[in-house]
């Protein structure tokens, strides 16, 4: 594998070159997080994990449950799907024990193209109206308490899909009064008024995923931009001031501990509460390598260093996802009293 000096891969060449547009991810094709046949790392220390075996705490046993079961079939009974299940996540019985799941909308063709995602960047289909009821719906007819939404970026629509976002969640609100609705969507491309269409539908928590340091953002991200994102999270508190607000960030693609410091540090002046963190796994050869196994002692410290700094809640760990225990995650925070720092 091609790296650069200081250690860092030459990642993106790698995953913009080999990834034609027509083979990533065809249509039927599951997504998957697998987990790359790695080797233990020293606990804090970037190592080139290539071909290598990977490090016990990866190691996961996947079970399954009666609620789990009982949720699938809801799910195929209305056509419809979870990251949880497309993604084969590792934490998918936890969550859905815990009556937590994780829905797609807008289709499953995106318009960018982010070096550690395998979800298919393609012209997307046009947008299905029936969709917004069919997930209120799913979610009713699952029992789940905290729902959770996420989409593909949609440049293609004038809004970005902000009016089917907010349709959803209001939608999911009169279904579920009770259960807590977070949503996870693109960046709207800053724009004010589609980000304005999503908060004032009223999620719990309205999320946006930074993802990746300051100097990795260019090349990770090519369709996002670092201080857009930040501003994505600024904006959201400044229009609804009570908004819980939340932001993810993956390890192990190129970045140095110091620097996810910072980034953290950028979050809470943003007015970002909850913070998830967890290890990049590679989905195909295509994409982005690994560079390196994040020890969860390390995690532990950045979480740690993370709510010293003002985030409400971190949540870090090496299978944390962004939808992990979400719930609790909101919860908790809410226990601890939110930090609204915006600028
Ligand atoms: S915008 Fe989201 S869905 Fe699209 S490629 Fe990037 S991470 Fe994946």
């Amino acid at each position: 594998m091609p790296r650069l000096r200081g250690g860092y891969p030459a990642h993106p060449k790698l995953h913009f070159m080999l990834m034609p547009e027509r083979d990533h991810n065809p249509r039927d094709r599951r997504l998957h997080l697998p987990l790359v046949p790695v080797q233990q790392g020293r606990a804090g220390t970037a190592v080139d994990v290539q071909g290598e075996r990977k490090p016990p705490w990866l190691k996961v046993r996947l079970r399954t449950g009666p609620n789990a079961t009982d949720l699938k079939d809801i799910m195929r009974g209305l056509d419809l799907h979870t990251v949880c299940e497309e993604a084969m996540c590792p934490n998918i019985h936890e969550c859905w024990e815990d009556r937590e799941a994780t829905f797609l909308i807008l289709g499953d063709r995106c318009t960018r193209r982010c070096g550690f995602c395998d979800v298919m960047t393609a012209k997307p289909f046009p947008v299905d109206p029936s969709e917004p009821a069919r997930i209120a719906e799913a979610a009713a007819r699952m029992g789940l308490r905290h729902v959770v939404i996420t989409g593909v970026a949609r440049d293609d629509l004038p809004d970005g899909g902000a009016a089917t976002w907010a349709e959803t969640i209001r939608l999911v609100r009169r279904s579920m009064p009770g259960a807590g609705i977070e949503v996870l969507p693109s960046d709207f491309k800053g724009g004010e008024r589609d980000i304005a269409t999503v908060l004032d539908a009223g999620p719990d928590v309205f999320a946006h995923n930074l993802e990746t340091v300051r100097r990795l953002h260019g090349r990770i991200r090519p369709a996002f931009g670092y201080d857009r994102s930040l501003d994505v999270l600024r904006l959201a508190k400044r229009l609804h001031p009570e908004q819980v607000t939340k932001s993810n960030l993956i390890a192990g693609m190129g970045e140095r501990v110091q620097e996810l410091t910072s980034a953290m540090r950028d979050l809470v002046v943003a007015g970002c509460d909850i913070l998830t963190i967890g290890q990049y796994l590679q989905p195909t050869p295509q994409h982005l390598p690994v560079d390196r196994w994040v020890h969860p002692d390390e995690f532990a410290a950045l979480a740690r260093r993370g709510e010293e700094m003002g985030l409400a809640h971190v949540e870090a760990g090496p299978l944390v996802r962004s939808s992990y225990h979400a719930g609790s995650q909101f919860r908790r925070a809410l226990e601890r009293g939110l930090v609204a720092a915006g600028d």
